[in-house]
């Protein structure tokens, strides 16, 4: 009982009750107690300062330095009252987390507290360490950070965070929420245009984001005693538990007594610094769980998501738990995602996505429903771009995840819908006619919302009043994803509004224009939807045959973001250049080969150093006994049986192991990233992962469980 896996079970297993500590038992009186928010500035600004502000965060304008200095010395002043003593920039590089660097208030020269505007809106990180892809050559590593006014600052333990974008001198995106705003700006204008042709009284439209966040919670002492764990996030041996999530029994059954006090714990942190989660349940997988916050503009959606992802790995410790994201941290079990609930809200209070009692909003709808058809269809090998990473390559088409091929679920009656609109033909109105009749559009609301067919096996799915896309990696910034989408809509829209101005130029009735092209949009892309199994052999033939792409691994897809028709998308619609696009590209890829060469380290590591001791130790007492026995005149097969097995699964793990090293220095020598991806992608994870995975897990089913030097999946997922 001396190894390290008996020590961390003890010790997992006495662990003391932590109780959670929310502030009140009322959310009411705490919710965004640490957000410096539009109450906040009304109280502490001046009425003409908070109307510059608040025209400025309206219109994304710059904040003059007058302004600003109103402003940061509010929030110096609100920030201290909550017990903060510095302040920082929080931005989103490429690395994926988050990042800040914290200067004081305090002032040693003037021995005072000082926050001016110019630290507000502009500071210089020594950020020469992220990642830039080569835009910032690292001797001239000066990027800068400029306070982004749509995300409001909050405090968080001692410091005054500042949401902002991350910029090289030279001008180009080095964070994920420059392009995004980019972006949400870019689907602003272009919905706007679209909705004028209904209803003038538009003049702004917002993208809207509700992130379902899965994540996995394991004891520490368990966790840490799983190299692979610590070093990779997720578990490159281990085998499926007898009872895994086959019973179906996890999903929405009761909460472990200790993870809902962590949960409890986590969500007050949350509410505090304003992310408005309401949602928490268990998830498919023993030991995997789900939080949702309420919807809120993307941009803001976004940040809460990534502010969550830090708050709850640190409340986990608290609890002794820790927290993982990643998306395959266990084989055959479920993995983690994060769907994106998006929709487009109106400054009337309209969500475009939203069918309506009223037929001719319904022609709205159907505008915003089939433009996105369109917009996916055209683009979908960027949209799986988008969400393609080393973690997420394991889960998407691992019959639990939507599958890498993007489809679009709709569910029977708007197929019934849009089929009607596509063979009604060319109508002509005679005069009294009602239109909306004479297409089959006047009935939509009847059919609509209760019972929307739910289709979990789609990656993208209408589902009501809005898509979810649900292909979204667990640990993703889904600043991402947003960025492409709401780009290609906004695209999208934009040649929409070319096209029935046009026809409306030509004397054509506006409506009658709008269904017209709405019919030909639906011909040509009607290819994407698909209203079954998703999981299936047979779609992913159905869809070969349809010419959807399946695209499976990360160097493929990424692929996509460089060809000549999405460079010139991006830059066309001012989201990223063609430089960005190559540096992310590079980083992308830089960050795959990192991945799969650690797990392929710690693979070896662990099967070398840990297991092959560990079962030739085993095998050597399995020898002694059959000694024993022959000794005695027997002879038992089934020990002599084992043994060779024992030596057959070693010497396979050996082999591979070896090999593996040596194709892994051959890549090292290559120099091109994509190549080198791609080799990572078929000669190291595809070569020989499964073969050594295998072979070790076969040893853990023929090994002493005494002997066995890694916490086994069921110690590790049914801790309670
Ligand atoms: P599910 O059944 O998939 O769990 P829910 O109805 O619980 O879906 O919603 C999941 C997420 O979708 C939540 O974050 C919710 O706030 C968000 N959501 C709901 N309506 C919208 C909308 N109009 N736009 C964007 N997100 C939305
Ligand atoms: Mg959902």
């Amino acid at each position: 009982m001396a190894n390290l896996r008996y020590r961390a079970l003890a010790d997992a297993y006495n662990r003391k009750k932590v109780r959670p500590q929310p502030p009140s038992s009322q959310i009411s009186d705490y919710f965004g107690c640490d957000v410096f928010g539009d109450n906040e500035m009304k109280g502490l600004l001046s009425p003409d300062t908070y109307k510059v502000v608040k025209k400025s965060i309206q219109k994304g304008l710059k904040v003059d330095p007058e302004t600003a200095d109103a402003v940061a010395a509010a929030a110096k002043t609100w920030a201290m009252s909550k017990g903060a003593t510095h302040y920082t920039h929080w931005f989103q590089p490429l690395t994926g987390s988050t990042a800040e660097k914290h200067d004081s208030f305090f002032d040693a020269g003037s021995g005072i507290e000082k926050f001016k505007g110019s630290a507000l809106v502009q500071q210089e990180p020594d950020a020469s360490s992220f990642p830039s892809g080569g835009i910032r050559s690292t001797f001239e590593a000066r990027g800068y950070t400029a306070w982004d006014p749509s995300s409001p600052m909050f405090v968080h333990g001692v410091t005054l965070c500042v949401p902002t974008i991350f910029v090289s001198y030279t001008g180009e995106a080095l964070d994920y929420k420059a392009p995004l705003l980019k972006a949400v700006q870019a689907i602003d204008d272009a919905a706007t245009k679209v909705c004028q042709i209904f209803d003038r009284k538009v003049t702004n439209v917002k993208a809207s984001l509700g992130c379902e966040q899965e994540y996995f919670v394991v004891d520490k002492a368990l966790f840490n005693a799983r190299p692979d764990l610590v070093l990779a996030g997720r578990t490159v041996f281990g085998h499926a538990p007898a009872r895994g999530q086959q019973l179906d029994d996890h999903y929405f059954g009761s909460i472990p007594a200790r993870i809902y006090d962590f949960m409890q714990d986590f969500e007050a942190e949350a509410l505090k610094v304003g992310i408005p989660v309401s949602t928490r349940h268990n998830e498919v997988a023993p030991s995997q769980f789900e939080v949702a916050p309420l919807f809120e503009d993307i941009n803001v959606a976004v940040d809460h998501n990534q502010l969550l992802m830090d708050i709850m790995p640190r409340v986990a410790e608290r609890h002794n738990l820790k927290v993982s994201f990643h998306e395959k941290p266990f084989a055959e079990l479920n993995g983690t995602g994060k769907h994106n609930n998006w929709s487009l809200i109106t400054n009337t209070g309209v969500n475009l996505f939203q069918p309506s009692s009223s037929a001719r909003e319904n022609l709205v709808f159907l505008t915003f429903f089939v433009n996105t058809i369109k917009a996916v269809y055209e683009h979908a090998d960027l949209l799986r771009a988008s969400i393609a990473s080393a973690g997420n390559d394991h889960r998407l088409g691992a019959n639990e995840a939507p599958p890498a091929i993007v489809s679009i679920f709709i569910g029977s009656q708007l197929t019934e819908v849009l089929n009607e609109l596509e063979n009604k033909g060319n109508i002509k109105l005679e005069k009294g006619d009602n239109m909306y009749m004479k297409l089959g559009i006047d009935k939509i609301p009847e059919i609509m919302l209760d019972n929307t067919d739910r289709n979990r096996t789609s990656p993208f799915a209408f589902t009501g009043n809005k898509f979810e896309f649900r292909a979204v990696g667990g640990s993703d910034n889904s600043s991402s994803p947003m960025t492409v989408l709401n780009m290609i809509l906004a695209n999208q829209l934009n040649l929409f509004h070319d096209a029935v101005s046009k026809e409306i130029e030509k004397g054509t009735d506006k409506r009658i224009a709008v269904v017209n092209i709405l019919r030909k949009y639906i011909k040509e892309s009607k290819g994407i939807l698909f209203g079954g199994d998703g999981y299936s052999d047979e779609w992913v033939k159905e869809a070969e045959k349809r010419g959807l792409s399946n695209i499976k691994d990360t160097p493929r897809a990424l692929k996509s973001y460089l060809s000549k028709e999405a460079v010139a998308l991006f830059e066309k619609n001012n989201i990223l250049s063609k430089r960005e696009i190559e540096a992310r590209q590079e980083i992308k890829l830089e960050g795959y080969i990192m991945k799969i060469q650690i797990e392929s380290k710690v693979m070896a590591d662990l099967a070398m150093n840990h297991i092959i001791p560990t079962a030739i130790a085993y095998q050597n007492k399995l020898i002694n006994n059959a000694n024993g026995l022959k000794g005695l005149g027997l002879e038992n097969k089934e020990v002599l049986q084992t043994i060779q097995d024992i030596s057959h699964h070693i010497s396979t793990v050996k082999s591979n192991v070896r090999s593996m090293a040596e194709e892994r220095d051959r890549i090292d020598q290559l120099g091109d990233t994509h190549k080198m991806a791609e080799e990572y992608c078929d000669n190291i994870k595809g070569k020989y992962f499964d073969i050594i995975r295998n072979a070790v897990d076969s040893l853990e089913l023929l090994v002493d469980d005494e002997d066995w030097p890694l916490v086994k999946y069921r110690e590790m997922l049914f801790l309670r």
